[in-house]
């Protein structure tokens, strides 16, 4: 599986960009970037988005993309995830006041720029080659992290997480697990805010990496670091000395 990192930050500054990421060219999972990252052909490769929860970092590129995406004689392209953020992206985003339905508006060829996809908690959905399965994890709005399987090889994305269990859980279960991405918003001084925000520090990471009872000999790739404290959080991260751990990087491909 090919992971190509459109943008692991939890915020946007010169250089930063909002969590996305592109599975094998044509799964995007989450979609804080899209349009400042890839050209148009690239663009018209995604066929499918899966969208962890409504946070803006997550789903901020969406109506952007829409307008990129309108001239293209292909069917719709499906926004997978759990039923209140398909809600959320329908009532706050693509109402007709904030940006028009895309959901609605017909391009030429007469299908809808985009169509919204329910996947329901712990249930698998096959898309487009992948199999994906959203697991609830804790953050302040309802949030699915994601067991996706391709090829035989799993990959683990928590999402956006304070303390959980049960995506640790399916880390354990997942069959030929090849890497997790999961959280670190915070440096550890900042503990008190990364809790009551659902969020991870450093050394809440730690813990919550202990829940994995399978030898960690796969990449924990970490994301979602706050701009601001991007430098700090490197440094904390490095003094785990939790081997196979690394900071992504926008712009550079993985290879699982
Ligand atoms: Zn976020
Ligand atoms: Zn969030």
């Amino acid at each position: 599986m090919k992971i190509r990192v459109l943008g692991p930050y939890g915020g946007d500054m010169p250089g930063c960009f909002m969590t996305a990421f592109l599975l094998n060219d044509r799964l995007l999972m989450d979609a804080g970037t899209i349009g400042q990252v890839l050209d148009l052909k690239d663009q018209l490769g995604i066929r499918d988005v899966l969208i962890s929860h409504s946070h803006l970092d997550h789903c901020n590129a969406l109506p952007f993309f829409a307008v990129n995406i309108f001239s293209n004689d292909a069917p719709p392209v499906n926004i997978w995830a759990l039923q209140p953020t398909l809600d959320s992206i329908q009532n706050h985003i693509l109402n007709n006041q904030v940006w028009p339905d895309f959901t609605k508006i017909k391009k030429l060829n007469g299908t809808p720029v985009f169509e919204l996809r329910r996947m329901l908690e712990k249930e698998e959905t096959r898309i487009n080659g992948f199999q994906v399965i959203p697991v609830r994890v804790n953050h302040p709005v309802v949030t699915s992290g994601f067991v996706v399987t391709e090829g035989g090889k799993s990959l683990v994305y928590t999402a956006d997480t304070g303390i959980t269990e049960e995506i640790w859980e399916a880390a354990n279960d997942a069959p030929n697990l090849r890497g997790i991405i999961t959280e670190v918003s915070y440096p550890n001084k900042m503990q008190k805010l990364a809790e009551t925000s659902g969020h991870l520090t450093p050394a809440e990471l730690k813990k919550e990496l202990a829940k994995i009872r399978r030898k960690l000999d796969i990449p924990i790739f970490i994301y979602h670091m706050k701009p601001e404290y991007d430098a700090e959080i490197r440094k904390e991260i490095k003094d785990l000395r939790v081997p196979n751990i690394e900071l992504l990087k926008t712009g550079k491909t993985y290879e699982l």
